[in-house]
């Protein structure tokens, strides 16, 4: 029985807070929270009768920690789900430690507005010590690990299934398949075709900055960063086919490689079709996915903020996507002295998602996980204190429970290398 504050209620968190109402034994109590409420009571009257969750809504801007606050002593949850966006991050963190509850979320920080001097400045020493420039990283949710621990509370970060569930299988491959790992590379194929020439599978924003950013990779204790999309492979994805992938930056490697520090390489590799690449490479020279606003007509706008608004929404693709995704984790490394390779992954189906939950794979597989992570806190099967990733904790209940609701994984001893 625990009461669930869920910040957001986009195209993840609807299919996270879906997923919650099918455990109202442990979700008994949900209040679901955004910046647009007439979306949060849309999801709850579609809720309503179906479930035996109790849910609510309310109106919050995240970016603000005051309303967060606010919101927290009203409702006294047991945890807050940020699954609004990145950016809001750290406020939510905030307010959680300003009221004691534990905190969880699926994605780590970026700043909203990368122009800002003061983060700026931060970010490039960063650039510099580090050896990669992406513009989110883990050192503003890892600065928090102090005082999480002295307040006695648990923010887990990042649990959707990349970064989230790999962890988990990087976790799994360690625990229970090797002694030591020499390489891991995640592998993240979305077979599924919308029948749109262009649109993103989540937050426009969040996936386009990530996707058009240089790619890099972890190799013998360091960063090597090489131009976006520059590295491409091919791959016969089981339940899918044949698919190019490309090398990206991606923020489990971050953590990957300071939680597991004998592997000598981590790779993240995404597939992506001509059309995607085209398009956004076209958006990209004539300065469509700049975050920094421009004056026209009298308005100040924000190039990538109009695109969003041009899009279809994510949340629309559900309907008309069809096929499957295949996310997992190719191993090698040693077992009782003799080298060793596996591969471990979930095949989604984006129609069996929608019929399930009115959504696509891509919310599914991030917002089963979130549902997940969320159980083990309030089960009490992960309690570790501080600010952690998810391969931090006990692999094997949080796999159990994607078996159980909607994620089974599936193995191979003899997987296909990445050259
Ligand atoms: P959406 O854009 O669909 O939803 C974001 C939600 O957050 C919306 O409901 C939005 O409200 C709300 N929101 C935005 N700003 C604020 C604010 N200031 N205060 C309160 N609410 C706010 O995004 P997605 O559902 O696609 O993504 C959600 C998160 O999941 C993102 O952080 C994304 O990076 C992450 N993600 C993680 C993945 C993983 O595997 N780990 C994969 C995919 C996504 P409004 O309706 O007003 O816009």
């Amino acid at each position: 029985m625990s009461k669930v504050l869920v910040i957001g209620c986009g195209g993840v968190a609807s299919v996270a807070i879906r997923k919650c109402c099918q455990v109202s034994e442990v979700f008994s109590e949900l209040c679901i929270a955004s910046r647009t409420k007439s979306k949060c009571d849309e999801l709850a009257a579609d809720l309503e009768g179906k479930t035996e969750t109790k849910i609510t809504t309310a109106q919050v801007d995240a970016d603000d920690v005051d309303q967060v606050i606010a919101l927290i002593k009203e409702y006294q949850p047991d945890l807050v789900m940020n699954i609004a966006l990145p950016y809001q991050d750290l406020t939510i963190m905030d307010a959680c430690l300003a009221c004691g509850v534990n905190y969880m979320d699926t994605a780590n920080y970026e700043p909203e507005d990368t122009e800002d001097p003061e983060w700026r400045e931060i970010y490039n020493k960063r650039c510099e010590e580090k050896g990669f420039s992406a513009y989110f990283d883990y050192s503003w949710q890892w600065a928090y690990r102090e005082k999480f621990e002295k307040a006695g509370l648990t923010a887990l970060l990042g649990c959707g299934f990349d970064p989230g569930v790999t962890q988990a299988y990087c976790a799994h491959a360690k625990k229970n398949e090797f002694d030591t790992i020499d390489t891991i590379d995640i592998l993240d194929c979305n077979g599924g075709d919308h029948g749109y020439a262009f649109a993103t599978n989540f937050n426009p924003e969040v996936n386009l900055r990530e996707v058009s950013a240089p790619g890099s990779y972890w190799e013998d204790g360091h960063w090597v960063e090489i131009p976006a999309m520059s590295i491409k492979r091919e791959y016969d994805f089981d339940c899918v086919g044949q698919k190019d992938m490309y090398l990206l930056h991606h923020e489990e490697i971050e953590s990957l490689a300071e939680n597991i520090p004998e592997v000598k390489r981590i790779r993240f590799f995404m597939t992506f079709g001509q059309s995607y690449l085209t398009h956004m490479n076209c958006l990209e020279n004539v300065g469509m996915l700049s975050t920094t606003p421009i004056e026209f007509e009298g308005q100040q706008i924000v190039p990538i903020k109009f695109l969003k608004a041009l899009l279809p929404d994510p949340a629309s693709l559900g309907p008309r996507t069809h096929g499957k995704t295949n996310i997992g984790c190719i191993f090698t490394g040693k077992k009782d002295g003799k080298e060793k390779t596996y591969y471990i992954y979930n095949v989604c189906d984006h129609q069996e998602c929608y019929k399930e939950v009115a959504s696509q794979a891509i919310s599914y597989t991030t917002g089963v996980p979130a549902m997940c992570g969320a159980l083990m806190l309030l089960t009490g099967k992960w309690t570790k204190t501080g600010v952690h990733t998810v391969e931090e904790f006990d692999p094997d209940p949080f796999l159990a429970a994607l078996d159980q609701y909607g994620l089974p994984r599936s193995e191979s001893y003899d997987p296909v290398i990445v050259e």
